[in-house]
């Protein structure tokens, strides 16, 4: 396979200036985006990646879910694609770059081998899928989930907003209904830039993450009944504070969590207290206990601990506790090939990397279970994401997209 020579880069300057003007469409109100799915703001940033595209030479493919799909042709007419991409939509405070680097870099790919007169065997794809945020329409990741067959297209169109609203009737409403089957395409490889969105790689003062597997992740709803009493005329030995015996497992989360460190990380965001009154004993707690590892053995230990040392706490308060499974998402392995494709790059163009595990979800991990896949991260300012002041530098953007630059076009095949 030919693989670019360590010279080439892409332009920097130009990525630069399309992420700024994708980030005026669908403002914020703090200097970041608000560009939600579906909304008449993603409509409009998909026709300007759309005429981008186009002036690029590329052709635009639409499928049943709005995902797009921009081709470079390549110059073996049976060679399967290698695709590229990531999402355009925004988080409600979202920042300018989670995902829409993944977009505009792929973009920026095409346009660098269209100053250089490369051609390529396989076609280049970049793609946009539909609602990666999934705030307006849950879950995330919906279309490249329905893509891999993870749900069901009908599934998927009947996902409703805060208001309602269908997700498919959203979908045709800003005419982005495509005609193509979802799914139906075949991928030689596909490999998506993603700001990282978290603190490691700027702590570690690297340009470059390559991404070698994403996260799992275990929800388990945990309830703990005992009993309502006054905080003031009730003994402390006839209590049933079954908000003292969620503090006792949460105490026990950490510990658990810890004992697979440095990769597995658990805590309880969502806990609701009841009665939730100033002067009431809780009667009964129900929290989620959130469990991540990039090893299913991992979570699956830590699970099973739970239960048995929250048993043995309430047993010893006098406390009764339930324990339901209520979500989950088995850990990704990405594929060898790929991930030496974006180490390689990453050292043929001399920026300093290291290996790292994605902690939030992406299309990538969907995907991944229908092709060869990849990801490549570059750092954010102080971790920072999903938060209007995210924040990249214009260096971390093209070391990210050179490195992505390299490895597609190294696994697309350079025709001399
Ligand atoms: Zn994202």
């Amino acid at each position: 396979m030919a693989a670019p020579a360590q010279n080439l880069r892409i332009n920097g300057d130009r990525l630069w200036d399309s992420l700024m003007e994708m980030a005026r469409i669908g403002p914020g109100v703090a200097g970041g985006n608000n560009r939600q799915t579906l909304t008449d703001a993603d409509g409009e940033g998909r026709a300007l990646f759309r005429t981008w595209c186009e002036a690029a030479g590329c052709s635009m493919g639409l499928d049943q879910m709005g995902n797009m799909f921009a081709m470079r042709p390549g110059t073996d007419p049976e060679a399967l694609p290698v695709y590229v991409g990531s999402h355009l939509d925004t988080q409600p405070t979202g920042g300018k770059y989670d995902g829409v680097l993944g977009v505009l870099g792929g973009l920026e790919v095409i346009r660098t081998l269209n100053d250089l007169g490369i051609r390529t065997r396989h076609p280049i794809v970049v793609t946009n899928w539909t609602n990666e945020e999934g705030t307006r329409f849950a879950p995330a990741m919906l279309s490249s989930g329905v893509f891999a067959g993870m749900h069901t297209q009908d599934w998927a169109y009947a996902r409703s907003d805060a208001e309602g609203k269908r997700f498919g009737d959203e979908l045709a409403r800003i005419g982005w209904r495509g005609e193509e089957e979802v799914g139906a395409r075949k991928m030689h490889a596909f490999f998506e830039l993603h700001i990282e969105q978290g603190p490691i790689l700027e702590a570690e003062g690297k340009d470059i993450g390559v991404v070698t597997h994403g996260q799992g992740l275990s929800w388990t709803q945990v309830t703990i009944t005992g009993k309502d009493a006054h905080t003031g005329s009730t003994p402390m030995p006839m209590r049933r504070n079954a908000g003292l015996g969620m503090a006792r497992v949460l105490e026990k989360v950490d510990e658990i969590a810890l004992s697979h460190a440095p990769h597995a990380v658990g805590a309880a965001g969502h806990i609701d207290v009841y009665p939730n009154s100033r002067n009431v004993i809780p009667g009964r707690v129900v929290f989620t206990v959130d469990f991540r590892s990039p090893d299913l053995s991992v979570i699956e230990d830590m699970e099973a601990r739970l239960r048995v040392e929250g048993q043995k706490i309430a047993d010893a308060m006098g406390l009764e506790i339930a324990f339901e499974k209520v979500g989950g998402f088995d850990p990704v392995k990405f594929d060898e090939g790929c991930v030496t494709a974006i180490r390689n790059a990453a050292e043929r163009l001399g920026y300093s990397h290291m290996n790292i595990i994605s902690g939030a979800g992406h299309d990538a991990c969907w995907i991944n279970r229908v092709a060869p896949t990849a990801m490549v991260m570059c750092p954010c300012v102080d971790g920072l994401s999903h938060n209007e002041a995210e924040e990249i530098s214009k260096d971390w953007a093209a070391a990210g997209a050179d490195v992505l630059f390299h490895a597609v076009v190294e696994t697309a095949e350079i025709v001399e």
